[in-house]
């Protein structure tokens, strides 16, 4: 392929491939690597005339994202390479993700050292007292991937302070709120921050139950005395859900008796319950007159924006591109709790790989129904869960479904424009309406604006062609047939 030359301001001539890399490499120190990694892939400038600038993109998930997050950074670094630039143009080109496409920049292979998802940080392993057999931490939760709004702000400033000066200032800290809502989260990532601050500490994490266990255990063993003494060596003990040592007479005694021992040394103790200390009604009194000594937090289910933030948020994690307007569709029907929000995300994510589709409303509905736990929804979201009215029968019903999966006027689709991003809708628009309604191509290209059957016969080719080797577009097909009830 040739690349077009064009001058520089210091008027060196260098190709659209090189401009691009200098631009990318202006780009990259500014974002996050997966980030960085993620939306430029398979990216390239498509052209650069009289000032204008346009940057391909493999699909409209790379688009939405370099064009709104980051959309600053990337104007800032043009400018730097080119002040000659004075408009930036993104459009999208199925074709930049095919394997061989020599115009797409290969970021993963230029800038990062490999294609394995990040892997979070897990230098400091739990160290551990000799016979205590607490459950790890899991790295995954970490207060730097811990969305915060209003429902948990105060929450994650106290377990940001107890991660800075563990045994000092909110001692006990006590996390409480229902199920799902991240106390776990916030418990195992202080426990994280605990370690990288400093990873000599010996910090233990476990659940009331295995607390139990190991009490029981140490009984019958006749080896309560030295279950007091291992325990008195850790400095920052957690304990998950501590609702469950109702009722456990024998654990609440060892547990005060150690409760005691390690406030008595500054050393850091952190709990969590469904109800706050008062409403403990099934704990020993003085228990609960401890845990009142120290800083008391709740957690509380997000509001909207705030559970559209974790969704943006896990989608990174699991470095998945899905529609915003997916993600709101979410956010705004699930009313139970974050794990249900991340149980919806993750479903979808795993039908897609499995079904090799994009999600959709229509199938996120359909999950959020499955899982059957939604309370008051809204946004048509009864229409959506039902799937499709009917199955598409004419053009017009073609045409309405896929200009609106790639979010285009089905006027444009309809006119004479020549552009990448209303020319692939519109190509798509009568190989679906060919192969599924199985109308002449004459009549085909009537109903699309009145165009002559040979450009209907070499848009069906074109489609059939590129579906053999860009997996994208055929997820797209998949996901549109789909919504075509088909
Ligand atoms: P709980 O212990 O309160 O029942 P968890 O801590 O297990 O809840 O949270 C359930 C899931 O939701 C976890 O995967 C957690 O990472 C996620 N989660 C909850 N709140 C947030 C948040 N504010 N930001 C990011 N993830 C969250
Ligand atoms: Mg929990």
């Amino acid at each position: 392929m040739s690349f077009h030359l064009f001058q520089l301001s210091m008027s060196t001539a260098i190709s659209e491939h090189d401009l691009w890399l200098r631009i990318l490499e202006k780009v990259e120190p500014e974002v996050k690597k997966p980030h960085f990694l993620t939306w430029f892939q398979n990216t390239a400038i498509l052209s650069f005339t009289e000032g204008k600038l346009v940057i391909g993109v493999p699909n409209m998930f790379a688009r939405d994202w370099l064009a709104n997050k980051l959309n600053g950074h990337l104007v800032e670094a043009i400018r730097l390479v080119n002040p000659n630039v004075r408009e930036v143009e993104f459009e999208i080109d199925p074709n930049l993700a095919l394997p061989d496409n020599a115009m797409a920049t290969n970021v993963t292979k230029l800038f990062g050292s490999s294609k394995k998802p990040r892997k979070l940080p897990n230098k400091q392993e739990v160290k551990l007292v000799e016979g205590i057999s607490s459950k790890c931490l899991n790295p995954r939760y970490r207060l730097k991937n811990f969305v915060v709004g209003s429902n948990n702000r105060l929450a994650n400033a106290a377990c940001g302070a107890v991660a800075n000066a563990p045994g000092t200032l909110y001692n006990p800290l006590f996390v409480y709120g229902g199920v799902g809502l991240g106390k776990t989260h916030l418990l195992q990532a202080t426990g994280n921050e605990v370690l990288a601050h400093d990873p000599d500490k010996i910090v233990v994490y476990m659940t009331s139950e295995r607390f139990t266990n190991e009490i029981v255990e140490a009984i019958n063993k006749r080896q309560v005395k030295e279950f007091k003494d291992r325990y008195r060596r850790v400095d920052c003990l957690i304990i998950d859900d501590v609702q469950f040592l109702a009722n456990k007479d024998r654990t609440q005694e060892e547990f005060f008796h150690t409760f005691n021992e390690l406030y008595d040394n500054n050393k850091q103790i952190i709990i969590s319950s469904d109800r706050p200390p008062k409403e403990l009604n099934q704990l020993e009194d003085r228990l609960v007159s401890r845990f009142e000594m120290g800083m008391i937090v709740d957690v509380q289910f997000p509001d909207y924006e705030t559970r559209l933030a974790i969704l943006h948020s896990k989608c990174r994690e699991h470095q998945t591109l899905i529609d915003s307007e997916v993600l709101e569709f979410i956010a705004m029907n699930v009313h139970d709790s974050v794990r249900e929000l991340e149980g919806v995300l993750l479903q979808a994510i795993a039908e897609t790989n499995l079904q090799n589709t994009t999600p959709t409303v229509r199938s996120v509905a359909k999950i959020i129904k499955k899982l059957g736990r939604q309370g008051e929804t809204i946004n048509g979201f009864e229409e959506y869960a039902k799937g499709p009215a009917a199955v598409a029968q004419t053009p017009e019903d073609v045409l309405d479904i896929v200009s609106h999966y790639f979010k285009v006027a089905s006027e444009d689709v309809m006119g004479p424009s020549r552009k990448r991003h209303i020319m692939l809708p519109r190509q798509l628009c009568m190989y679906l309406t060919r192969s599924e309604l199985g109308m002449s191509f004459e009549h085909i290209g009537d109903a699309f604006g009145g165009k002559n059957h040979t450009t209907v016969l070499h848009a069906c080719e074109k489609i059939e062609q590129k579906l053999r080797k860009d997996k994208q577009l055929l997820r797209d097909v998949n996901a549109i047939k789909k919504d075509m009830g088909l």
